[in-house]
């Protein structure tokens, strides 16, 4: 029987609360999964919708909130990926006119 750490997927011993190889509190994010999940969307948005704050959360948080940081960041990039398919497609409609 063997579990794996959430952070860095080490293998872990079932009794260990803190992950030998990153020092991940494992007790901690076992139990705070649903909030964990609810407050990453929430990021995960204002970074969609605030691209350059996205970005600055995703390098603030990047050792301290690994998760906050990475919906963060995940937000900020859909959101540059949506605005540049919209760039290419209104200047293929542009060109197009031409
Ligand atoms: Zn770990």
């Amino acid at each position: 029987m063997s579990k794996y750490c959430t952070n860095c997927g080490q293998s872990v011993r079932q009794n260990d609360r803190i992950c030998p190889s990153c020092g991940n509190n494992l007790a901690l994010s076992n139990k705070g999964n649903h909030e964990v999940s609810e407050s990453t969307s929430a990021y995960a948005l204002i970074g969609f919708l605030f691209p350059v704050v996205g970005l600055i959360l995703y390098l603030v948080w990047a050792q301290e909130r690994p998760h906050d940081a990475r919906s963060a960041g995940k937000g900020a990039l859909i959101s540059v990926m949506v605005a540049s398919v919209l760039v290419t497609l209104a200047s293929i409609v542009f060109i197009a006119q031409v």
